[in-house]
């Protein structure tokens, strides 16, 4: 399979339509097909195509509904969908596009006609997802950003409130960065910062762990179903593996290298305490290990 190929959802209860519309765009696109509008919503949340060309007239769900469904599910909300119909009159267009689509192609089907405007299409929501994937990328270090942590610690939190299991973050601040840029210079600084992002990166295990650049020289971790314990573990690995990395500072009193403090706070949520309640403790915490003498782990154990 050619990497980065589109996928195209197609939903008509009549197979000889479907049949027509793989073979226009089965050259071009990877293209999925459903039957039935129920079918057609799985399919939709569990494999996020990048566009729907979904029928009005089937048989227990029509169109409009299925439109409504998929506009209804955040899975499937922003998935730009084409109705493709033999329901031609102006009325039928106008409710179609009100109905949140974003074109309205009629039956019978146009072979150059389909495939131009699905080529339109795709090329918008290409560009779309790459703005998407830009906008959560710290530009410096590559690494997800502040934006990206702090949808994830909203959509973790609430899992985790969901399931009563502990949620962990780790608060970390270069220890006298400044001086490091002051002797180094503002490029080596820079350098240092993606040498430390790449490692905090690569110490991450679970696929739901994920690290962020959380401001200057400041960075976070959140680790779902994670207590304390295992988030002292995790801070312990980071520190560790920033020593492996050994990059020299000639001036700071905490080590002849650079080194993080850090915070480590973890707690299950309830109703009572809020995802910022949670930055907050693991701040103190990176507080207290910065009065600590730095290099340090602290915890609100
Ligand atoms: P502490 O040990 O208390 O954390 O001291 P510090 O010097 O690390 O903390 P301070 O907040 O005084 O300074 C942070 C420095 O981080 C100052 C700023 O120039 C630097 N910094 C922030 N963002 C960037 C960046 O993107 N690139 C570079 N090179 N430096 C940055
Ligand atoms: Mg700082
Ligand atoms: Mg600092």
């Amino acid at each position: 399979m050619e990497i980065n190929r589109q996928t195209v959802l197609i939903v008509d209860d009549m197979p000889s339509n479907i049949e027509i519309l793989v073979g226009v765009l089965e050259s071009d696109y990877e293209v999925i097909f459903a039957t039935r509008g129920e079918e057609a919503l799985k399919i939709a949340a569990a494999q996020n195509p990048d566009l729907i060309l979904l029928d009005i007239v089937m048989p227990d769900m029509d169109g409009y509904e299925v439109c409504a469904k998929l506009k209804s599910n955040v899975k499937t909300q922003d998935i730009p969908v084409i109705f493709v119909t033999a329901k031609d009159q102006e009325e039928d267009e106008s409710k179609g596009l009100n109905a949140g689509v974003i074109d309205y192609i009629t039956k019978p089907i146009r072979p150059a006609i389909v495939k131009a405007r699905v080529h339109n299409h795709l090329e918008l929501k290409r560009y779309r997802d790459s703005l998407k994937t830009l906008s959560m990328i710290d530009g410096l270090t590559g690494i997800p950003n502040r934006r990206q942590f702090d949808e994830a610690l909203e959509s973790e939190w609430r899992r985790a409130r969901r399931n009563q299991t502990s949620l962990a973050i780790l608060m970390m601040d270069i220890d006298f960065f400044k001086a490091y840029n002051d002797h180094y210079g503002h490029l080596a600084g820079d350098d240092c910062l993606r040498q430390l992002a790449r490692s905090l990166a690569e110490v991450m295990r679970r696929p739901a762990d994920l690290v962020a650049r959380y401001g200057g020289e400041e960075f976070v971790v959140l680790l779902p179903e994670t207590k304390i314990e295992g988030a002292m573990e995790m801070a312990g690995r980071i520190q560790a593996k920033v020593k492996l990395l050994n990059i020299a500072h000639g001036h700071s009193s905490a080590a002849d290298r650079v080194t993080l403090s850090i915070g480590v706070a973890a707690s299950v949520p309830t109703d009572k305490i809020m995802p910022l309640d949670l930055i907050k403790q693991a701040d103190d915490c990176l507080y207290a290990a910065k009065q600590n003498g730095r290099n340090t782990i602290k915890s609100n154990l």
